[in-house]
């Protein structure tokens, strides 16, 4: 039987969600024996490939390079996993939202900046209007909210994802119960 494919995304959090998933130490290896991961910020991989089994999302919808990398993984997983409070309800990115946009831009670029004071037009990505969760945009499958999530609930996830069950949470974990 051929390996399943896992893939990992970054959008717009702290990477705390990937530190929590190397947190699964040794685990990781007996998840690897039935998986690769073919994508994530931990391989060098550099183009979200085809086929893929698992996407973990991390972090908000926030750039306009964020919502290209959300499409393209959704496009080409089976299941897509929001991964952590940020992709499940907007966290800390979307605590923006309230300012606005243009006011965000110019208290960092501009106010609280000390030299060369001007908002880069070029080079990063365009913000949107607002950061938003990734079920506001694409289709979820699983929610693990956890800010991080612990390794122990990605770990039971991934498990219950890779032998082909819908992992089952206590209601405490169960977003939107
Ligand atoms: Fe960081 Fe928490 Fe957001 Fe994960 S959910 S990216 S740990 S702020």
């Amino acid at each position: 039987m051929s390996k399943l494919k896992i893939a990992t995304i970054w959008l717009d959090g702290c990477s705390g969600c990937h530190m929590s998933f190397l947190d699964m130490d040794d685990r990781l290896i007996g998840i690897l024996e039935l998986a690769d991961l073919v994508y994530s910020p931990l391989v060098d991989t550099k183009e979200f490939p085809e086929g893929v089994d698992i996407a973990l999302v991390e972090g908000a919808v926030s750039t306009t390079d964020d919502l290209k990398k959300l499409r393209k993984a959704r496009e080409h997983s089976k299941l897509l996993v929001a991964l952590g409070d940020c992709a499940v309800t907007g966290n800390v990115p979307s605590m923006r939202n309230t300012f606005g946009r243009t006011a965000v831009l110019d208290t960092v670029y501009i106010e609280n900046a000390t030299i060369q004071k001007q908002v880069p037009r070029e080079v990063i990505p365009r913000l949107l209007k607002f950061s938003k969760p990734v079920h506001e945009l694409v289709r979820v499958d699983v929610f693990l909210p956890g800010c991080p999530p612990s390794a122990d609930t990605i770990f039971y996830a991934l498990q219950e994802l890779v032998a082909g069950r819908v992992p089952q949470f206590e209601p405490a974990l169960r977003f939107g119960a």
